[in-house]
Formats: C-alpha cells, sequence, structure tokens
C-alpha cells in the first residue's frame, strides 16, 4: 500500500468531471479530500490523499493526465529523531516493507530511508513521536 499527496487543478473545461468517484469506483483507491476549492464553471483546486496499490495509483494518475487534469504531488517523507528514539522496537514489526530493522548486535533501531515507501503506520506506533512524516 502507497500513500500520495497530490493537488489536482481542474479549469474550466474539467471542473465538472466526477474525478473522485472514478478514482474510488474505477481504481479501488482510499481517497481523503484534505482541501477543495471550487469556482463552478471557472475552475478548482483539489487536495487530496490517495492510498492503493502503486499499479492502481499509476492508472489513476495517467487517467488523471488523460482527462486534462493537472495533478502536483506534495512530496513528504519520513524523519526519525535518532536522539528520541529509545529503541524499543515497537514500529519494527508494522513497516510493510521492512525498511525499520533492529540491529542483532547493538539493539539499536536501523532506519534504511531508501525502502520506506511513507505510509506513515511507525508515526503511529512510536510511544516517543521519534518518527514523524515531513513534508
Ligand atoms: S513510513 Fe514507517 S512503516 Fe511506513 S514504510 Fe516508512 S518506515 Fe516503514
Ligand atoms: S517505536 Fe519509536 S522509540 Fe521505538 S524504536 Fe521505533 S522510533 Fe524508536
Amino acid at each position: 500500500m502507497i500513500k500520495k499527496k497530490a493537488i489536482l487543478r481542474f479549469d474550466s473545461t474539467t471542473v465538472e468531471k466526477p474525478v473522485t468517484y472514478y478514482l474510488i469506483k474505477k481504481y479501488d483507491l482510499w481517497i481523503n479530500i484534505l482541501q477543495a476549492r471550487f469556482e463552478p464553471s471557472l475552475g478548482g483546486k483539489l487536495v487530496i490523499e490517495l492510498r492503493g496499490e502503486k499499479k492502481q495509483l499509476d492508472q489513476a494518475f495517467a487517467y488523471l493526465k488523460e482527462q486534462n487534469i493537472r495533478v502536483d504531488f506534495l512530496e513528504e517523507e519520513i524523519s526519525w529523531d535518532k536522539l528520541k528514539c529509545n529503541h524499543c522496537g515497537a514500529c519494527v514489526s508494522i513497516c510493510p516493507v521492512g525498511a525499520l530493522k533492529m540491529n542483532r548486535e547493538t539493539y539499536y533501531l536501523e532506519f534504511n530511508y531508501q525502502d520506506c515507501v511513507v505510509c506513515g503506520y511507525c508515526t503511529d506506533a512510536c510511544p516517543v513521536q521519534a518518527i514523524e512524516i515531513i513534508f
């Protein structure tokens, strides 16, 4: 499961298109609308969070492009505060891609940023808020 945040921009020709309906129905995505601002018949802006499998997301973004809807991604990444971390390991089993691992010799947490898909599960699991999502 991958999570993406994006700004969808509509003009007068695309503002009436029911894109969120199609994103959910056709591509089976989980959608959270964070902000919506529309002027009927002029255009508008939708800030959404989408979750789904990579293939579904790729197909959905191709669909938006075909519909002439501009998509700007809000990039985000995980920040791990080593000083706050007490190496309890609570985040390790929750990570779906194994980006968080305990070093078996030192019993310290190791974070492989390259593997992280920014799903955000570890931020909820950490008891001391040592992991945060940053934009
Ligand atoms: S956000 Fe946390 S749980 Fe999700 S992939 Fe990255 S390290 Fe793992
Ligand atoms: S859950 Fe938090 S404190 Fe525990 S190992 Fe992970 S980052 Fe460190």
